[in-house]
């Protein structure tokens, strides 16, 4: 039977125009720029100098505390210069800016095709590898693997969950992973499960993507302890909480991570990246990028190295469209609009959309007019005009009263609001004050 989370959810158009797109090598471009900040946490440490030679794989800034993230190079040549640059999140970053010579990869990395399946690691080698690797959580959030790999004593993990999901429109980055690298995918959650000590994973997997699940299904017969669950289609399962209420029935406490009800949720992608770190010695220093949009001519999947300008991806797939209105790093309804091509693509960036003109224009917002559309579709059980309400007026014990740190903010609330209300923004504001008044509360 498919299952889905219970409460709220929207059904935005799919528009999954590069599903049937095999995965290509995207070509290594000239300069690649790799921030030092691409994760959830403290920015790396940079360890190289200018005119120094790196190689594939080599490691060019260190994580610089518990949740932070190890960076490396994507490419062979030499440090031209370490400077800062606006990145997807429209913050100045320092970066590393690489001129490519050739494609050496470092000796130590296995880039044979052969599956290797047999697991020789334990637990805490395990962690630490993927620590070393620099994998982050690959469905967008960034966060380090490591750190959700490191259980509390005071808490156990019982089921690992596999976030094949991708309710993103549009994206189809992970979507053909599951096709084309299962076997990869299904080794790497058995690692994980090595690394957390459980007996149980699940690979949840919506049903508008029936090959991936046959694939799976076929697979995970020879696979103990690893099922795959086949979801109703419903924005935004991929979030961690509904992904755990969906397959699990359980309900994380407001406030609460998902280990709290004994869950851990990594993406497909970073369970490959795991795989790739532990089986082949490769660091995380490219992933799978969609570039795709109803203009677009040549919508693909590529295999991208970090660092790469947004621009080489657009030239790649046929050239800027005329009618462009916005670029988007990710999805339509989670992803954020660029104002660059200069742009590098980081270990965050599951897609390109370049979406046009006339869907891009934001309508004339009018008044509420209290139909509790926005109510009935949050799938956190939030008031999303009233916290919307009260940010303006800048009433926030009500804003943090009425759980804003619990949105996800997958805009769910703006998409079906009959006035046009720019719901989402105002709670991401109440969301930042809210956070900002909360830490200087625990500071004193
Ligand atoms: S953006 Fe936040 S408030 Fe709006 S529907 Fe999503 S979780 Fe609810
Ligand atoms: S959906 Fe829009 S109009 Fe309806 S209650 Fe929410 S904010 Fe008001």
């Amino acid at each position: 039977m498919l299952k889905t989370f219970s409460k709220g959810g929207i059904h935005p158009p799919e528009n999954k125009i590069s599903a049937e797109k095999p995965i290509e090598n995207l070509s290594i471009p000239d300069i690649v720029t790799i921030p030092v900040s691409q994760h959830i946490g403290k920015p790396s440490k940079v360890i190289v100098k200018r005119r120094e030679k790196v190689k594939v794989g080599q490691l060019i800034a260190e994580s610089s505390g518990f949740i932070s993230a190890n960076i490396h190079s994507s490419v062979s040549g030499t440090v031209t210069k370490i400077d800062s640059i606006v990145d997807s999140s429209g913050y100045k970053r320092q970066a590393v800016f690489i001129k490519v010579e050739g494609d050496e990869w470092l000796e130590t990395i296995d880039r044979s095709i052969e599956i290797n399946r047999k697991i020789a690691l334990s637990a805490d080698e395990i962690v630490k590898k993927v620590n070393e690797s620099g994998i982050v959580g690959l469905g967008g959030a960034t966060f380090p693997t490591h750190v959700k790999l490191s259980v509390p004593k005071d808490m156990t993990a019982e089921i690992l969950l596999i976030n094949g999901v991708e309710c993103e429109p549009y994206l189809t980055s992970d979507h053909r992973l599951m096709i084309e690298k299962a076997e990869e995918i299904v080794v790497g959650t058995r690692l994980l499960m090595t690394a957390l000590g459980v007996e149980k994973a699940v690979i949840g997997i919506e049903n508008n993507k029936e090959d991936a699940i046959n694939n799976f299904t076929h697979l995970l017969k020879e696979y103990d302890g690893i099922e795959v669950q086949a979801l109703k289609v419903k924005y935004p399962q991929g979030g961690e909480k509904q992904l755990i209420k969906a397959i699990t029935g359980r309900e994380v406490p407001s406030g609460g991570l998902p280990i709290a009800v004994g869950a851990v949720v990594h993406n497909v992608g970073t369970a490959f990246a795991v795989y790739e770190a532990i089986q082949k010695n490769k660091p995380l220093f490219e992933r799978v990028v969609t570039i795709t949009g109803k203009s677009v001519n040549y919508f693909a999947n590529f295999v991208v190295r970090i660092g790469t300008p947004i621009s080489k991806l657009i030239d790649k797939s046929g050239g800027f469209p005329d009618d462009t209105g916005k670029i988007i790093s990710g999805g339509p309804m989670m992803g954020k609009a660029l104002n660059s091509l200069d742009i590098p693509v980081t270990k965050g960036t599951s897609g390109v959309l370049l979406i046009r003109d006339v869907e891009s224009k934001r309508r004339k917002s009018h008044a509420c007019i209290r139909c509790a559309k926005c109510i009935t579709v949050c799938p956190m059980g939030l008031e999303p005009y009233v916290l919307m309400t009260a940010t303006q007026k800048k009433i926030f014990e009500r804003v943090e009263k009425d759980r804003v740190l619990d949105c996800i903010e997958c805009g769910s609330c703006s998409y079906v609001c009959p006035s046009d209300r720019p719901l989402l923004d105002y709670i991401r504001l109440g969301k930042a004050n809210v956070g900002r008044i909360v830490r200087e509360r625990n500071s004193n």
